[in-house]
Order: structure tokens, then C-alpha cells, then sequence
């Protein structure tokens, strides 16, 4: 009946000295129970997140270690190219607040020659790697042409900075051979009056309705 008569400070004295004199069963016991309460740590790691208190030092920590966040973004900016390429141009068209597509039809596009080692220019027709093509919007945004899948075209570079701005009728007539565009009149409705005056122009001096896509 000693036990019994024990004060709880003896006892806990008495746990204390165990633990002291047994540290490897002590390490064992603490594996052990963590091993069988993966679910409970990880509810009460979330929880302390939760923690007003913990949720501020964390972000006081992050704001006094801005490299954290460029470390971060840099990681993810190397494992997802297509997805930074697709955000980025979403948002230059939000900006100028143009018809946003889909733009998950739009990345799958952009993948199908992006990795590709030569690619069709769709202006001037000449080959270059996919990496260096621009996907460009054949009715520039700023003229109102939407950032969907039915404005876009693979551009080389050169040629993609050569048009900038300039409406695609415009900039069709500089090629050494221009196109002979926007026959289909459900095309034509669908990305709006620039096309229709592309058309216009080419009708008036190409013969519209010819099977061979060039002049
Ligand atoms: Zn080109």
C-alpha cells in the first residue's frame, strides 16, 4: 500500500527519474506511438498552423525572408513552363479586358509545338524550333481580337515582332507571300470585324475561294 501514499509530485518524480534512467525505451515508446498516430500529428500540426498567433510569426518570418518566396516561385516556375506561359498571356488579355477562352484548350495547344524541334510559322510559313515561336494573336488584343484558341496562330519570332499591333490584313500584305485568310464565314463571326476587313481587302484584289491557301 506504499504506492498509494505517494503524492502526485513523488510520482511524477518518480516518471521522471524512470525516464532519466531509460531514455532508449522512452525513444522507442514515442516512435511507436507516433507510428500508430500519423492521422492525430498531422490534425494537431494543422491545427497549431490554425493558430493566429503561429499563422502571423510565420508570415513576419516569410516577409523578413523574401528569398523563401523567389525560391518557391522559381522552383515552380521551372517544373511548370507551360502553365507560367498560359498564365502570363491570360494575363496581358484580362488587362485589355478581352474574351478569355479556355485556356486549358489553349496550354494543350501551345504543348503540341512548343518542344517541337521546327515549326511552321503560320505568316511567312518558314521552319523554326518551337521554343523560340511566339503564340501569336492573329487579331492583336489591343484591336480587340480574343485570347482564344480561335485567335491564335504559331508565329516565329520575326514575324511575330514585325506585326506588334498591326491589324493581320495589314500585316499580311508585307509578306513576301500573303496568306489568303478568313475564307470560312463561321470563322469570320467568330473573332470579329478585323477579320471581316481582311477579308474584305482580300477580296478585293485576291481571288478569294482558291484551294491553295496562298496567293
Ligand atoms: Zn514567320
Amino acid at each position: 500500500m506504499f504506492s498509494s501514499m505517494r503524492t502526485p509530485e513523488e510520482i511524477r518524480e518518480y516518471d521522471r527519474q524512470w525516464r532519466l534512467a531509460n531514455p532508449e525505451k522512452v525513444k522507442a515508446y514515442a516512435r511507436e506511438w507516433k507510428r500508430q498516430h500519423k492521422d492525430v500529428i498531422k490534425t494537431r500540426a494543422a491545427e497549431y498552423d490554425k493558430r493566429p498567433s503561429v499563422k502571423a510569426r510565420k508570415k513576419k518570418y516569410r516577409q523578413e525572408h523574401p528569398e523563401i518566396r523567389a525560391a518557391e516561385k522559381a522552383r515552380y516556375k521551372k517544373r511548370h513552363p507551360d502553365k507560367i506561359r498560359a498564365a502570363k498571356s491570360a494575363r496581358r488579355a484580362r488587362k485589355i479586358a478581352a474574351t478569355i477562352g479556355d485556356i486549358r484548350i489553349i496550354r494543350d495547344w501551345e504543348s503540341t509545338w512548343r518542344r517541337k524541334r521546327s515549326v511552321k510559322c503560320y505568316w511567312c510559313g518558314g521552319q523554326s524550333p518551337g521554343k523560340t515561336c511566339h503564340a501569336d494573336h492573329i487579331v492583336p488584343l489591343f484591336r480587340g481580337g480574343e485570347h482564344s484558341i480561335n485567335n491564335l496562330c504559331v508565329s516565329c519570332k520575326t514575324c511575330n515582332l514585325k506585326k506588334g499591333p498591326k491589324d493581320p490584313a495589314t500585316f499580311n500584305k508585307t509578306l513576301v507571300q500573303p496568306l489568303l485568310l478568313f475564307t470560312d464565314d463561321t470563322f469570320v463571326a467568330q473573332v470579329g470585324q478585323c477579320h471581316q476587313d481582311l477579308q474584305g481587302s482580300l477580296a478585293s484584289n485576291l481571288p478569294i475561294g482558291e484551294s491553295s491557301a496562298r496567293v
